[in-house]
């Protein structure tokens, strides 16, 4: 985890806005993306929402059927199932 620098005050709704320059060098699509929230120890990591693989939570290969996304090595073991 690198420092940044930026500083934001969390409003009474407890709102934050992220710097528009950090959302375009992350990728992050205002108005647009989501961001899950994760805690570790007393911090709190933003990171930008990317649905895993329904079976084992990998981001790799993945291929979406039925609104599920699926990654490239559970299609293969589902297809070994079929044999
Ligand atoms: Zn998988």
């Amino acid at each position: 985890m690198r420092a940044t620098g930026i500083i934001r005050k969390v409003d009474f709704a407890g709102r934050l806005v992220l710097p528009p320059d950090l959302c375009d060098s992350l990728h992050i699509e205002r108005g647009k993306d989501s961001l899950e929230i994760f805690v570790e120890d007393d911090h709190i990591i933003l990171r930008k929402y990317a649905p895993a693989c329904a079976f084992c939570g990998s981001f790799h290969d993945l291929t979406e059927f039925e609104n599920v996304k699926i990654c490239g090595n559970c299609i293969k073991k589902i297809a070994k199932l079929k044999k």
